[in-house]
């Protein structure tokens, strides 16, 4: 079995929830709706506190990734909605936390 660096290094485990975050983060950014620190410290505080709000969706197949099927397309739509929901919530809590 290969060391666990090199296991998830391969790249072959993809948390489609980092995703539709990432995503859902750059269209906020891209709206300008709301103020807010956008320093790569910040930004990986407030994907965190999502992620950690958000259920995973884990693939291993890139074929599912490329050809998803309806059920796996709903999956991640209905993740990057509850994502659009969390990160305003996540904003204001990093917000009253900098680290920086
Ligand atoms: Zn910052």
């Amino acid at each position: 079995m290969l060391s666990k660096d090199e296991f998830f290094k391969t790249g072959e485990i993809v948390n489609l929830a980092e995703h539709a975050v990432y995503e859902e983060l750059a269209a906020l950014i891209d709206r300008a709706e709301i103020e807010f620190c956008q320093c790569d410290k910040c930004l990986f505080d407030i994907a965190c506190v999502v992620l950690n709000n958000i259920p995973n969706l884990y693939s291993s197949s890139i074929v599912d990734r490329t050809y998803p099927s309806a059920e796996f397309k709903d999956e991640y739509n209905n993740l990057k909605l509850l994502a659009a929901d969390e990160i305003p919530q996540a904003i204001e809590r990093i917000k009253k936390r900098l680290h920086h």
